[in-house]
């Protein structure tokens, strides 16, 4: 027999990658930045209340971006808002993450045609990871946009980014 017999009799053992392992304790453990824009934030909020607990994901939201890894850009996003946006963003640790909320922060929203004081798209500022479409978007869509990104994650190879 080869060199590791008998060397794990009880059974304690598991054989995975590095990238697997990482990507499994960062999908389950992301951190967003603590702050909303406009309506779309209420029905985040809710996302994260009790009813449907975000905490079972292991999602916490930080009060500061330097403990983020996720952004959730919830609401309308001001021409005046843009710059702290990005501000935020580029505080944030690598790897990070961003979550476009609703039509606003997708494209505008109801403002698209004639807001001049809205973006027209946070991506026009910062790169977005998924996009979640509604005008507000029900908690289980930004659910589902949380699982889309956690589909991303566990996809990454630490290999692919380094080379
Ligand atoms: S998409 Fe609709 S609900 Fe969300 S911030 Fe814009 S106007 Fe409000």
């Amino acid at each position: 027999m080869g060199l590791l017999d008998k060397k794990f009799e009880n059974g304690n053992i598991v054989i995975t990658s590095i990238d697997s392992l990482l990507n499994w304790a960062r999908l389950s453990s992301m951190w967003p930045v603590q702050f909303g824009l406009a309506c779309c934030a209420i029905e985040m909020m809710a996302t994260g209340a009790s009813h449907y607990d975000l905490d079972r994901f292991g999602i916490f939201f930080r009060a500061t971006p330097r403990q983020a890894d996720v952004m959730i850009i919830s609401g309308t996003v001001t021409l005046k808002m843009a710059p702290r946006i990005k501000l935020l963003y580029d505080q944030m640790s690598e790897p990070r993450y961003v979550i476009s909320m609703g039509s606003c922060a997708n494209c505008g929203g109801p403002y698209w045609e004639h807001g001049y004081h809205v973006l027209k798209g946070v991506d026009r500022v910062i790169p977005v990871d998924v996009y979640i479409p509604g005008c507000p978007p029900r908690p289980e869509a930004l659910l589902e946009g949380i699982m889309k990104l956690q589909e991303k994650i566990r996809s990454e190879s630490l290999a692919k980014k380094s080379a």
